[in-house]
């Protein structure tokens, strides 16, 4: 008896140990199409986008200019070829932005509020904007996890000697072509997802975070949107952070030139999604990823990329970045500068995590 008792207490008292280690396997346990979907993640596919969107036939991408319409025109017939879906009635997401007369140095905007103001003004400047928006739709319809990165660069300073056009390979065309790879992964994995994904493509990012602030302040039920994706320049490895607070700056070490044995990828997400941490960690060990992940708590409200209209609402972020260089914002940002096989990972664990957040 005393044996039997013993057996079953052991088996009762094991028990919990052994579900508690079942579940936290189970944590990053994706459904047997995901694996699919990574495999389909190619270098190939991601060095063709950024080559195309980050040649001088583009111009810098420069919002509301030529080469920014071509870049949304090419976003959106990828996303087409792909089977993912228009989220509004068209993939574009129109939208216009004002300022006051140059003098005045104010920064341009979309609210109603400020439009109405600087529209009063005896003059006022206009920017004819596009967001590019696709999704793939969830088992719970109306809960979303949004992943963007923004298509716009600064253009082309025609007083610069040499070359003039900033190509903005890492700054943003890096992040535009895994966010299209990791879409393309996502149909590919054939595999419903628990919450919607929706895939925005923003404009305006380089102006004043234009884009994804028309879209969230014109979202429909913002606390339907559980945690945004964000990346933004994830081309490089073992860049500097710049300072967040109270506004973006370039600290002055970010000029200077990159340590070769420095290989770090920075994952920076809100407090509240602490959990990522362990998820990703899991998973670039599961699925072994050569990745250097340098993962730190961003601070609310922290200016630097699109992630800040989302943070502004109190949205939990994920933001992949590799870090400021010498190269961020000149004529020297180009294809050459990339390092795709680092790039391609980071997508890979991109899509990793955003499995685990729409799944979750
Ligand atoms: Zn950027």
């Amino acid at each position: 008896m005393r044996r039997i008792y013993f057996i079953v207490m052991s088996i009762l008292l094991l028990a919990p140990i052994v579900s508690a280690q079942e579940t936290a396997k189970k944590q990053t346990d994706h459904p047997s199409g995901v694996d699919k979907g990574l495999e389909n993640i190619s270098k190939q596919s991601i060095e063709a986008a950024l080559s195309f969107l980050a040649s001088d036939a583009l111009e810098g991408r420069e919002a509301g200019k030529n080469g920014g319409l071509v870049a949304a025109e090419y976003i959106k017939s990828v996303l087409k070829e792909q089977g993912i879906k228009p989220f509004y009635d068209s993939y574009f997401q129109v939208f216009e932005a004002y300022s006051p007369v140059r003098e005045k140095g104010v920064e341009f905007q979309v609210d109603p509020d400020s439009i109405a103001k600087y529209k009063s003004e005896r003059a006022f400047r206009k920017l004819n904007l596009q967001n590019v928006v696709g999704y793939i739709e969830g088992q719970k319809k109306e809960e979303y996890i949004v992943i963007g990165a923004h298509y716009d660069h600064v253009g082309i300073d025609e007083l610069l000697v040499g070359d003039q056009i900033y190509n903005g390979a890492d700054d943003n065309a890096s992040s535009v072509a895994a966010v299209l790879q990791v879409a393309k992964a996502v149909v590919t994995s054939g595999e419903k997802p628990l919450r919607t994904i929706i895939f925005a493509f923003w404009d305006g990012e380089e102006v004043n975070y234009l884009g994804s602030e028309y879209f969230v302040a014109n979202f429909k039920s913002l606390q339907a949107i559980k945690a945004y994706i964000n990346l933004d320049m994830v081309g490089r490895e073992g860049g500097v952070l710049p300072i967040f607070h109270p506004k973006f700056r370039v600290p002055e070490n970010a000029r200077q030139p990159l340590r070769k044995e420095n290989k770090w990828t920075h994952i920076l997400y809100s407090e509240k999604l602490e959990k990522v941490k362990g998820l990703l960690l899991e998973d670039i060990e599961k699925y072994r990823l050569n990745i250097t992940p340098k993962l730190n708590v961003i601070p609310p409200k922290s200016h630097g990329s699109d992630n800040l209209s989302f943070s502004l609402r109190d949205i939990p972020e994920v933001w992949f970045f590799t870090g400021l260089h010498p190269d961020y914002h000149t004529p020297w940002d180009e294809v050459e500068t990339i390092n795709f096989d680092n790039l391609t990972n980071i997508t890979k664990a991109t899509y990793l995590v955003l499995w685990d957040l729409a799944n979750e």
